[in-house]
């Protein structure tokens, strides 16, 4: 199955977003108090050219972003954006050969603004989410959390994902999303509470698209929580279970911001043998 790595511009974030410091409501004030910058990262979005049409994971970054709500200090301390209207989501599809009625479905792993971006490129397909991650972008408290449903286009009506009971490997809750149940979303909760990723089975291997589970494959594997998410037992417990899919099987682990994911997608490079190394450590040491 073919799948594009697809780069709407870059972020910059904190250190401490990437990789949570301290505990508690601590931990979750570096990201602003913090003055230590990551480098710039990229924000990728996913297109996979299935038989049942064009599916595209998250949406993306888009250059409304470079102007952000200035009284929230999420938005003026401790994230940058720099994109170009060309290097949306839409434009870059269409480079690629693939048309706006192509694109049949999207799945959005959470509604962060830069997941949400380029929601405006997809009039045409069905959109896919969480109800409960859309119903805590509303209102004031949406607002504080950093979400920008303002932004979202006019006819914007996501249908909510239809999580079955049905595990799938180690994740408890399932949807299927393509008729034959080879793209498949699965409950990844942590860096938001409904927070979900997209695994396509693919031959022998399988590619998670992650999302922001992590926002790189290294604290997956070091099972360093974040900057930002709510519940840091939560999240802690998640990437214990994507660790433990990746001992399982043969996963190509591919986080929205990690700058090495296009070259892993490219070379369809498994986790493999680095979490065995990993889980070794401990008793090494
Ligand atoms: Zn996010």
């Amino acid at each position: 199955m073919r799948i594009h790595a697809v780069e709407t511009g870059r972020v910059r974030i904190k250190k401490a977003q990437i990789e949570g410091r301290g505990h508690g409501t601590w931990r979750q004030l570096q990201p602003i108090l913090s003055a230590e910058w990551a480098d710039w990262l990229p924000v990728y979005t996913w297109a996979i050219e299935h038989p049942d049409g064009v599916i595209v994971v998250d949406t993306g970054a888009a250059a409304h972003l470079k102007s952000l709500p200035r009284w929230h200090p999420y938005f003026q301390f401790s994230v940058r954006f720099d994109i170009e209207p060309e290097q949306e989501v839409g434009p870059q599809l269409r480079g690629l050969g693939i048309g706006v009625r192509d694109v049949k479905t999207v799945v959005l792993t959470h509604m962060h603004i830069d997941h949400d971006g380029g929601l405006a490129h997809f009039p045409h397909s069905r959109i896919l989410a969480s109800s409960e991650e859309i119903a805590r972008t509303a209102g004031i408290g949406g607002a504080i959390l950093g979400y920008l449903p303002k932004r979202w286009p006019k006819w914007f009506a996501p249908e909510p994902l239809a999580w079955q009971p049905t595990a799938y490997g180690v994740f408890a809750r399932s949807a299927r999303i393509s008729a034959a149940g080879d793209v498949i979303a699965v409950a990844t909760p942590g860096h938001t509470p409904n927070h979900l990723s997209v695994v396509v089975r693919d031959g022998d291997h399988e590619i998670m698209l992650a999302g922001d589970a992590s926002y790189l494959e290294s604290t997956m594997l070091g099972g360093t929580v974040d900057g930002v998410s709510p519940d840091e037992a939560v999240a802690a417990a998640t990437l214990a279970r994507i660790r433990e899919f990746c001992v399982q099987r043969a996963i190509v682990y591919l986080p929205a911001h990690d700058p090495d994911a296009a070259q892993r997608l490219r070379e369809r490079r498994t986790v493999g043998s680095q979490v065995l190394v990993r889980e070794r450590e401990p008793v090494a040491g």
